[in-house]
Parts: C-alpha cells; sequence; structure tokens
C-alpha cells in the first residue's frame, strides 16, 4: 500500500485554472494537471530563483522531494506547451501555510497569511506592543 503523502506548504492561496491553445475548445484536447504544490515549486525555484534547500524548506519537505516535485512540474509544463495539450491546476496535497501570532502583552491572538502583501510584522495590532512571537505551527493545539 502506498505511503500516504504528506502534506507540502503553500505560501499562497491556490486559484484553480486552465491554459490552453487558442482556438480548441477544451473538450477535444488532452489535459495535463499541474498540481498546487508543483506550481509552488515552479514559483519559488524559476520565478523567486530560491536555493533548493530553501525551496525544500518552504514547503515543508526534503530537498530530494523538492527536487522530484520541481522536476515533474517542468515536465508537466513542458509536456502541454510542445504537445498543445491543456494545462489544468488543480488539486494536490498541501496545507496553506499561516503565520499564527502572539503578543505577550495583551494576550492578543491572531493569524495572518504569507503571501498576503501585509509585509513583515513588527507589532501588536491591538495594542501596539513590540513583544510578539509567532505561534507553533498549525494542526498543534498549543495551551498557553
Ligand atoms: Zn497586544
Amino acid at each position: 500500500m502506498p505511503r500516504p503523502r504528506k502534506h507540502r506548504h503553500l505560501m499562497r492561496e491556490p486559484h484553480p485554472a486552465i491554459y490552453k491553445p487558442v482556438g480548441m475548445p477544451l473538450e477535444s484536447l488532452e489535459r495535463v494537471t499541474l498540481l498546487y504544490e508543483e506550481l509552488e515549486a515552479l514559483r519559488l525555484a524559476d520565478l523567486e530563483g530560491q536555493h533548493q534547500s530553501d525551496s525544500a524548506q518552504t514547503m515543508g519537505v526534503s530537498r530530494s522531494t523538492f527536487q522530484r516535485i520541481v522536476t515533474e512540474a517542468r515536465r508537466k509544463v513542458a509536456l502541454a506547451l510542445v504537445n498543445g495539450a491543456a494545462l489544468q491546476v488543480e488539486g494536490g496535497t498541501f496545507r496553506l501555510k499561516t503565520a499564527r501570532w502572539h503578543c505577550a502583552e495583551c494576550g492578543h491572538d491572531w493569524t495572518l497569511r504569507h503571501g498576503s502583501g501585509q509585509g513583515e510584522i513588527e507589532m501588536c495590532p491591538m495594542c501596539g506592543s513590540h513583544s510578539i512571537r509567532e505561534r507553533p505551527a498549525e494542526g498543534r493545539r498549543h495551551v498557553e
């Protein structure tokens, strides 16, 4: 039985999309499905030009897994472009990575989504204190 796939971390909200050749009805085209984590791997490696070890860390996977994901992503994009197939972006095994913050001053907890364009967090939005820290990763209950 195949091992269940680990969730990969995404820094931005995924949006489904289909890219296809002009003038061809979608129904007549072969479809290549690019998973969200594969798109994220392309973004990190090819758009942001991140080192593979950094990209792997960002996505919460090992270097070899990241290598596998990005290789498969490039192969799929090339396949769609060269063969004139529709490239469908959907699905995958991922978890949206959010930053959870806690203010030591007033006890306020809040969540910030990475890639939301809100920039670096410097102070508590409630009291303006700088005594803030990132809370542990999601999926784990944290009791103060
Ligand atoms: Zn506060």
